[in-house]
């Protein structure tokens, strides 16, 4: 923060991935903030998570000293002749050996600029967490009530405490209350998430026994397909862990509230019956609970007002492309960029509009590709079905624009529109200029903007 700058009190709700990641690059920059956590801890949930080279870089962009510590906890491919592949495409019915058929004993997607990484959940919130204050995250702060009060937002939090502050970032996942605050009015079909037709059976099996059960495809990250299924497995915790996902399609609509449900080992086995029977018995290490897909393919718009919305609350995603969490990267980054440019509160529109024109577009193309590709991986893809060739070559044909983005160039270009649009407001002060409370505050075709972000 600069001396000409106005204290900006920020409220973050959330502290998963995409809060603390905006919580770093802000206090990285000098920019005081507060983090309001409902859960009374960091959260221990245990997953894998893969990050590409857009995630990395976003990861620099917050704190080079973040990228150093993943770099130390960061776990790759075991065999170098899969340093660079995201995955291996293989069967997951029994064939000829395990996951190989007459012709195909390997499908690679990667690419020479590509080195796979992925990480302990856990190990990933421990390094975060050590690189902001633990004074400025609250726990037990579940928010309850989001108030726009114009050139403030009043919160309240379910144990009765309100605050009123000049910013407030939702980073508070997929069913977060802040989507609600932000798009009720304006876009109020795009508020629950919707369910993917798709869930999951999940789980962490230690290495060994992951060596034991799998044999030479241990270790590095495969894809085993079928109809309607598949199973991904990768290496986390430096090569100790395996981390697994069973896809499993489901034709009916999720009944109850969003949540995983319990079902018994046989319902597992059941809907598995055509796995290779090795494969089921990584299923001694997953929870019996059918934990359904939802994401967010529609959101009309990132804010309202002085409230915002960063990571999975804007675009969850399914995890086809295993992208979602790096969206939430680039989101912090390109917004803490942003809030350290603004000089007062009275910018904090200005930087939403800026934030909602530069990310919308390629997080929700995020979404929607997940979502296909997804589909294609269990042989539901229009005119690709299950020839595992053309799977593999439309694969290597799709991540290229998610992972070589140009961070940095977004955010240049976030700066020259946030000081464009901050010099129009001193020169030409026009209230009453916008009819909508998100109409472009940059004079600029919003949508045509998206189309040519996605374009690029
Ligand atoms: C099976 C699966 C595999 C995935 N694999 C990958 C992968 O390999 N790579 C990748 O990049 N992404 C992956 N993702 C996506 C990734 O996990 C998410 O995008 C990411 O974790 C979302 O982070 P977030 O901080 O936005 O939300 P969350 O992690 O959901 O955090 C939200 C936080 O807000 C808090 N909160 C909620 N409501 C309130 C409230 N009212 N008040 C205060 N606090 C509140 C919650 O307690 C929580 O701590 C995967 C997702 C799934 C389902």
């Amino acid at each position: 923060m600069s001396r000409d700058q106005q204290h900006i009190d920020i409220a973050i709700i959330g502290a998963g991935i995409g809060g603390l990641a905006l919580a770093i690059g802000l206090t990285r920059r000098g920019m005081p903030v507060t983090v309001y956590e409902a859960a009374t801890e960091f959260s221990a949930i245990g997953a894998g998570i893969g990050l590409g080279p857009n995630a990395l870089q976003a990861i620099d962009l917050l704190d080079t000293r973040f990228r150093r510590l993943y770099e130390s906890a960061k776990t790759e491919n075991e065999r170098p002749e899969f340093e660079h592949s995201v995955f291996d495409a293989l069967y997951a019915e029994e064939g000829l050996d395990f996951g190989e058929r007459i012709g195909w004993q390997r499908g690679l997607v990667g690419a020479e600029y590509f080195t796979r990484s992925s990480a302990h959940r856990r190990d990933v919130l421990n390094i975060m967490k050590s690189l902001i204050s633990e004074d400025n995250v609250k726990f037990g702060k579940r928010v309850h009530v989001i108030k726009d009060m114009d050139d403030k937002v009043q919160i309240t939090f379910q144990d009765g405490q309100t605050i009123v502050v000049d910013a407030l970032i939702g980073c508070d996942g997929i069913k977060g209350i802040t989507r609600r605050a932000v798009l009720e009015d304006v876009a109020p079909e795009d508020v629950p998430a919707k369910y993917c037709n798709m869930y999951i059976y999940r789980g962490i099996v230690p290495m060994a026994e992951a060596k034991e059960i799998l044999g030479k495809h241990a270790g590095d990250a495969k894809w085993f397909m079928s109809k309607d299924k598949g199973l991904a497995i990768y290496p986390i915790s430096k090569g100790k862990e395996e981390n697994f996902v069973f896809f499993v399609k489901d034709t009916n609509p999720w009944k109850g509230p969003q949540e995983a449900v319990g079902c018994s080992r046989e319902e597992m086995e059941a809907d598995l019956a055509s796995f290779d029977s090795r494969l089921l018995r990584l299923l001694d290490w997953a929870k019996p609970l059918r934990w359904p897909i939802f994401h967010h393919p529609k959101t009309s718009t990132y804010f309202k007002g002085r409230a915002c919305l960063l990571g999975d609350v804007a675009h969850a995603s399914s995890p086809g492309q295993a992208a979602g969490a790096g969206q939430g990267l680039e989101d912090a980054a390109i917004l803490s960029h942003l809030l350290c440019l603004a000089n007062s509160a009275d910018q904090v529109k200005q930087v939403f509009s800026v934030y909602d024109c530069i990310r919308r577009p390629r997080a929700q193309k995020v979404v929607q590709t997940s979502e296909e590709a997804g589909e294609m991986y269990i042989w539901n893809a229009p005119g690709i079905e299950e020839d595992m060739s053309k799977i593999v070559d439309n694969a290597n044909a799709r991540l290229h624009w998610i992972w070589q983005h140009d961070l940095q160039e977004d955010v240049a270009r976030a700066e020259t529109m946030f000081l464009k649009e901050v010099q129009e407001m001193h020169v030409q002060p026009s209230p009453g200029r916008r009819t909508h409370v998100n109409d472009s505050p940059l004079g600029l075709d919003r949508q045509g903007a998206a189309a040519e972000i996605i374009a690029s």
